[in-house]
């Protein structure tokens, strides 16, 4: 797969593209990753990538001419409206506050596309206001954003897509099934709720829901342990408390996965036990509060 990310500042990726689990998809030739300087694109002698908004207002515009020019440099790129069929294997993504918002789903539709010959995703990076709209009326295929918040370029949004991404591609990370396991993962493809297989590796799937927590040694950390259930090889009980536990962060943590996903009669037993013993908890918590003497009320608000 490639991967182009049109910037205009080409040295901002040496951090993300250097590391870990992407430095290898790049160093074994599973992912070629280039980044455009957008400012090579421009004619004037002070390299213009910029201009004042038509209709007044704050701030400066990325120009369309320099990012339309870079993309028809490379060539090979399918023509806007075939990007735009299902079953594409190219896509140009203009990185934006306004896009649809990234996630697992998305991220595994795009790595896909790396099992297609030309398999491609060109990422464009706004600054300033934004990008002169043109961009994503006529040469983007799809406009994504990272969440609900204002970055002040897209060069953040592409690294993580780029991640998210990279990571999917078969191979790139060592044990496939570890990606299969983890958060949000129901979305991401066939597969994914497969339970077979032997061990508690591969007793586990996160099923949409948030992944379940993990612990390595000591088993005994300044008198914080690791739950009992984890070390007695017992494969059926650690997968039931790797569920049990997968649905307590989930409803504690991300409550909106739980209406999406597909739960069994037993996860729905399990969210049962979670929430009666999070009541009994609550109680318990209450009473110390009584007993010790401290008011549920702010230390600030007796002053
Ligand atoms: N005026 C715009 C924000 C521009 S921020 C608005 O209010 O929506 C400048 C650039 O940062 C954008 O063009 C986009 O490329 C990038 N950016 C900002 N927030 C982003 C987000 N949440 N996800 C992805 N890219 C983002």
């Amino acid at each position: 797969m490639k991967i182009d990310i049109l910037t205009i500042f080409p040295d901002f990726f040496r951090g993300p593209l250097d590391y870990g689990i992407v430095r290898r998809a790049r160093e074994t030739g599973l992912v070629e990753i280039i980044i455009h300087d957008l400012r090579a694109f421009t004619k004037d002698k002070h390299r213009t990538v910029d201009d004042r908004p038509f209709g007044g207002g704050e701030g400066m515009v990325l120009k369309p001419e320099p990012i339309f020019e870079c993309l028809e440099s490379f060539g090979d790129v399918a023509p806007r409206k075939v990007r735009m069929r299902p079953g594409a294997k190219q896509s140009v993504i203009l990185l934006s506050a306004q896009g649809r918002r990234l996630d697992q789903m998305l991220a595994a539709e795009l790595a896909a596309l790396s099992q297609t010959e030309k398999g491609r995703i060109v990422l464009i990076c706004g600054r300033y206001e934004g990008v002169d709209e043109r961009i994503s009326d006529y040469l983007a295929d799809r406009e994504v954003s990272i969440g609900d918040y204002v970055l002040s370029g897209g060069e953040l949004g592409a690294a993580v897509i780029m991640d998210a991404v990279t990571r999917l591609i078969p191979g790139a990370v060592g044990n496939q099934n570890s990606t299969r396991q983890e958060s949000f993962t129901e979305f991401a493809g066939e597969g994914a709720r497969d339970t077979q297989g032997d061990g508690p590796s591969s007793t586990c799937v996160s099923g949409g829901l948030l992944d379940y927590p993990h612990y390595t040694r000591p088993a005994d950390f300044r008198g914080m342990a690791v739950p009992e259930v984890l070390m007695n090889g017992n494969h059926d009980q650690i997968r039931n408390w790797r569920r049990k536990t997968a649905l307590a962060k989930t409803l504690l943590n991300r409550p909106d996965l739980l209406d999406r996903v597909a739960l069994t009669a037993e996860d729905t037993e399990l969210l049962e036990q979670i929430r009666f013993e999070q009541v009994e908890l609550d109680a318990i918590r209450r009473q110390d509060i009584l007993r010790d003497g401290a008011s549920p009320v702010s230390t600030k608000d007796q002053k």
